[in-house]
């Protein structure tokens, strides 16, 4: 149900008297709520302000057009509420001016349950499976849209896979020549102790990604941040017993012991159909 609207009492249209004609009129509410559901909930309540990542103008000096950096691959450092409203500027201006432009936005973990197989269309029931999106591998999930936006904010394990999978990200999107924005959080710096930093991604980075740092109060954000780890960890601890799993693989184990804490429901049982080893990747590029 849409949002009351005091000009068209939530139709979406109204009409004016043009020459004793009725002419119906889409309502500005319509085109406010078309935007607020391109950006999705993150962005959406983000507040809305101008951002140097895109502000395209044309270079006097060599008539090329400029400023529109989601054009580049970009390493984006600082607080999440600052770069929440860059990103809001950026996606939403850029859909503004080309409506063939789509972003998608996705923490760093859900590149490794992806991987992982969770959210391939055998992994859901039967009940449910037509109804949510499915990814059956990396590809299925980071292709397609004009920018992907990758938040590298999680705290959590090591994990031996994680690193090699943001790079098959990043391979597969420099194959189909589309940009990736990596969103480095305050409250976790993507450096060696990072789930998804090894020293192969973190060369590609270097050598690819223009660093942006959009500033904010980062001691701040990292000390939220750690609070609200312990509380999840004393939530998880006064909660039920975990079990260990059978001796699969350690990266998988560590893995799911690494959502439980976090209170993650697991609904289904693992079905052994993952698409690949860890550390064994045959995407483009590598
Ligand atoms: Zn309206």
């Amino acid at each position: 149900m849409s949002e009351w609207c005091d000009v068209c009492g939530g139709e979406s249209w109204i009409t004016r008297i043009i020459d004793d004609e009725v002419v119906p009129y889409r309502c500005s509410c319509f085109k406010r709520r078309l935007t607020l559901a391109f950006l999705g909930p993150e962005l959406a309540k983000a507040p809305n302000r101008r951002s140097h990542l895109y502000c395209p103008q044309i270079d006097p000096q060599t008539g090329d057009m400029v400023g529109d950096l989601t054009l580049d691959n970009l390493f984006i450092t600082g607080c999440w509420a600052e770069a929440a409203q860059h990103l809001r500027w950026a996606v939403g201006a850029k859909n503004y001016d080309d409506p063939s432009f789509t972003f998608k936005m996705v923490p760093d973990e859900m590149l490794l349950r992806v991987f992982l197989g969770d959210f391939s269309y055998k992994s859901r029931s039967v009940k449910v499976r037509d109804d949510i999106e499915t990814y059956n591998n990396l590809s299925d999930l980071v292709g397609g849209h004009s920018l992907l936006i990758v938040r590298l904010g999680k705290l959590g394990h090591t994990n031996r896979a994680a690193g090699n999978v943001l790079l098959e990200a990043l391979n597969l999107r420099g194959a189909q020549s589309l940009p990736t924005w990596l969103i480095e959080e305050g409250a976790v710096h993507f450096g060696p102790d990072h789930k998804f930093y090894n020293d192969e991604v973190g060369r590609y980075i270097q050598d690819n990604f223009e660093t942006i740092d959009v500033g904010g109060d980062v001691e701040a954000e990292r000390q939220l941040a750690v609070q609200l780890a312990e509380l999840r960890l004393e939530s998880a601890s006064m909660s039920t017993e975990e079990t260990d799993p059978a001796p699969v693989e350690e990266s998988r184990d560590r893995f799911r012991a690494d959502e439980k804490r976090a209170g993650y429901n697991r609904p289904r049982q693992w079905r052994g159909s993952r698409p690949r080893k860890s550390g064994k990747l045959s995407g483009v590029g590598l």
